[in-house]
């Protein structure tokens, strides 16, 4: 095996469940704008790409025969070997089994697990109670997909901690650590060390990623990389290339991620050293 201490592993979230055409001409909404764009990042570095799909009218949704094309036409392209990650929270009042069916059925090799409840963005709830955080928790493990933790603020961390002692999710886990979204953790590098130390303590030998939603963007990418971590751009979390300047494509946010990843003298891992950090199978 080579080393794979030195390696980063991008992560690509092209659309999210909120950024409208609207916001931004540029963010992919279709199935086969979310593919292509998808493989136009994989081309650039990313080794996993994070799948949130719209209805029709370009709404937040858990459309399973949307998910279904966007992976379809992904899978078609044979020289792609990004990792597939399925989002199991495309919005808020969804139905529980439109969030279940997608990763379910698809069987990517991942798919978020977003690990407690919040208000979001101060206009929402979040909801994900323990009973369904026990039955994502059950379903990937009969599929055999490997839930990303997604984890708003120290409390989810925690929690991600219940569930791992009643084996609802396995060691090791993937941790990622969704910053500056308001409801939860503000995007700082202070609340990144205190977060990771949470994690260390926790649920030692985890693997983790992390990013900044709005001004922390940057100093939590620099400090992710700095740090160990992996990292995750794209639309999803920031519409802004920087202050003022709307992003062309996803792809401008993983050519940057692979600049200071390599700038900083480590390697952008591939799909397959990904796998093997990951440890998919
Ligand atoms: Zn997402």
């Amino acid at each position: 095996m080579s080393d794979l201490s030195n390696k980063r592993i991008i992560t690509v979230a092209t659309t999210g469940a909120w950024p409208t055409k609207d916001n931004t001409p540029n963010v992919p909404i279709e199935p086969h704008e979310i593919a292509q764009e998808i493989y136009n990042c994989w081309k650039e570095g990313a080794a996993v790409a994070h799948i949130h799909c719209r209805d029709d009218h370009g709404k937040a949704a858990m459309v399973f025969e949307k998910f279904e094309e966007t992976v379809r036409l992904i899978r078609e392209r044979k020289d792609c070997d990004i990792i597939l990650n399925i989002t199991t929270s495309g919005g808020v009042n969804l139905k529980e089994a439109d969030r279940l069916r997608p990763f379910y059925e698809l069987k990517p090799e991942m798919c978020s697990y977003d690990c407690g409840t919040m208000n979001w963005q101060h206009n929402a709830i979040f909801e994900n109670s323990p009973q369904f955080l026990e039955k994502l928790g059950t379903m990937t493990q009969e599929v055999n997909v490997k839930p990303e933790i997604e984890v708003f603020d120290p409390g989810m961390i925690y929690n991600a901690g219940y569930y791992i002692k009643k084996g609802f999710l396995k060691k090791p886990c993937h941790f990622q650590f969704c910053m500056g979204v308001p409801g939860g953790i503000m995007a700082t590098t202070k609340n990144l060390v205190f977060m990771k130390d949470i994690m260390d303590e926790v649920a030692p030998g985890s693997t983790w990623s992390a990013f900044g939603v709005g001004k922390g963007a940057m100093e939590i990418l620099y400090a992710t990389i700095a740090m160990g971590g992996h990292i995750r751009v794209g639309m999803e979390d920031n519409v802004l290339y920087r202050k003022g300047q709307i992003a062309d494509s996803n792809m401008q946010f993983v050519a940057r991620a692979k600049r200071i990843i390599e700038e900083f003298t480590c390697e952008v891992a591939t799909p397959a050293e990904a796998r093997q950090i990951l440890g998919l199978s």
